[in-house]
């Protein structure tokens, strides 16, 4: 998938968690900020075994940094397309908020719990493709859905433009459509 797709997708997973809370979180306007950002990082994270991804588009001298960090993290989509891949960013990126919320102050718990989101709907969405995802790396199997490699799609490809990137849209507007007294309760704490 490309990265206007993940980053959509990692909204969309935040969305439905949203959605699915008895009640809106009650948190500040930095911390909901903080998190659509980690959000979207985590979206594009498993891509940083990917030297031409969206991602090292985003950091400054990306392409050097990518070529440096891609034989540590082996070919794409290997070990950060993984459960233990997820496990490892998880506790690091933990350690890391951890240390940044004596510094900033934010809610890092919510920081934390945007990022995986993103993170897990990123291998999601790329189960979708072609290439599958080595879900249970170092087992060398690539999972896919559906099943069989010719029903999935290909990345960046008519059907992700067409159909995933627009129905995913339609998905998130109809959410917030049934649902929009959770997202005013949610809203009115910053107008007050
Ligand atoms: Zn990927």
């Amino acid at each position: 998938m490309t990265g206007r797709t993940h980053d959509l997708a990692a909204f969309t997973a935040l969305n439905l968690v949203f959605i699915t809370e008895t009640a809106p979180p009650d948190i500040s306007f930095a911390t909901l900020a903080a998190a659509v950002g980690a959000n979207m990082i985590g979206g594009l994270l498993p891509d940083i075994d990917d030297a031409t991804s969206d991602i090292w588009d985003k950091v400054r001298g990306g392409s050097l940094l990518g070529k440096l960090i891609k034989p540590l993290v082996g070919q794409h989509r290997m070990l950060s397309h993984s459960i233990v891949g997820m496990v490892i960013i998880g506790f690091l990126s933990e350690w890391f908020l951890n240390w940044l919320g004596s510094i900033v102050l934010v809610n890092m718990n919510i920081i934390w719990w945007a990022l995986m989101i993103g993170y897990f709907s990123h291998l999601v969405t790329d189960s979708l493709t072609k290439q599958g995802v080595p879900w249970l790396f170092p087992i060398p199997i690539r999972f896919g859905f559906p099943p069989f490699e010719f029903m999935r799609i290909k990345t960046g490809g008519i059907i992700e433009k067409s159909l995933v990137f627009p129905g995913l849209i339609l998905l998130n507007a109809y959410w917030i459509y049934a649902n929009y007294q959770h997202y005013i309760i949610f809203l009115k704490r910053y107008l007050e």
